[in-house]
């Protein structure tokens, strides 16, 4: 291969490797996004959880307090029910009863259904817990593993950098000129190969000239089509 296109060759598979970092690192941050997300999503339901417990606690505090109250009214009536004399006050202490008591038992099934809701509750909100310690223990695993990924991505693009360097003083400036105008639409694919006498950027067909030409690769040859700089890959026997 002409000494050009295989320095060509080589800087394009620099270039692509050096594109592949950022994508890299970036697949690896999204990954600890959705895990914080998820993380973010168990604390509000925990939050809500807890407030629910506090709200029927407080509500069924109110109906203890009512209980009480019922309970002081009924002694009253009891009390009172000594010195009524008239067929109409007793009925009216009589009424006076059936409702005190009707509400003790509406108070009473109100904390029996509270007290199974907040069981329910504490249940839900232990769950929770579990899972969101569960959750931060993976998040932290999986940080140590990113920035792990990160500094050997670092490291490897790093040495991919001081080779394209090294590579690039070597290179014929109007050559590598090309390149990069080239470079500027086709990114990555800037520099590719020729399989079944088709270019490997816009997948045509070249013809039979063009194919001997890069076969021949005595000068850089472009893909008629789409201008992209081919080559001819050198057959790999196992
Ligand atoms: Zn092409």
């Amino acid at each position: 291969m002409n000494k050009y296109l295989e320095q060509l060759v080589e800087l394009s598979k620099y270039d692509m490797q050096i594109s592949s970092f950022e994508p890299q690192i970036k697949a690896q941050k999204t990954k600890l996004e959705e895990f914080s997300k998820d993380a973010l999503s168990l604390k509000a339901e925990i939050n809500k959880l807890e407030a629910d417990i506090k709200e029927t606690k407080s509500k069924k505090a109110k109906h203890d307090v009512h209980l009480g109250e019922l309970k002081d009214k009924l002694a009253d009536i009891s009390k009172k029910g000594i010195v009524v004399q008239t067929e109409k006050e007793i009925k009216a202490l009589q009424l006076e009863e059936e409702i005190a008591k009707e509400q003790i038992s509406f108070s009473n099934e109100e904390i029996e259904r509270l007290d199974k809701l907040q069981d329910n509750k504490n249940e839900a909100l232990k769950e929770a817990i579990a899972k969101l310690s569960e959750e931060e223990e993976s998040i932290k695993e999986l940080e140590n593993k990113i920035e792990e990924s990160i500094s050997t991505i670092s490291t490897q693009r790093n040495d991919i950098s001081h080779k394209r360097g090294e590579l690039v003083e070597k290179i014929d400036a109007k050559i590598l000129t090309f390149y990069e105008k080239v470079k500027r639409w086709a990114k990555t694919t800037a520099v590719v190969p020729v399989r079944k006498q088709a270019c490997y950027g816009c997948y045509m067909k070249i013809g039979d000239k063009t194919y001997a030409e890069v076969i021949k690769s005595e000068e850089i040859v472009t893909c008629p089509h789409c201008g992209r700089i081919l080559y001819k890959e050198v057959e790999i026997t196992e």
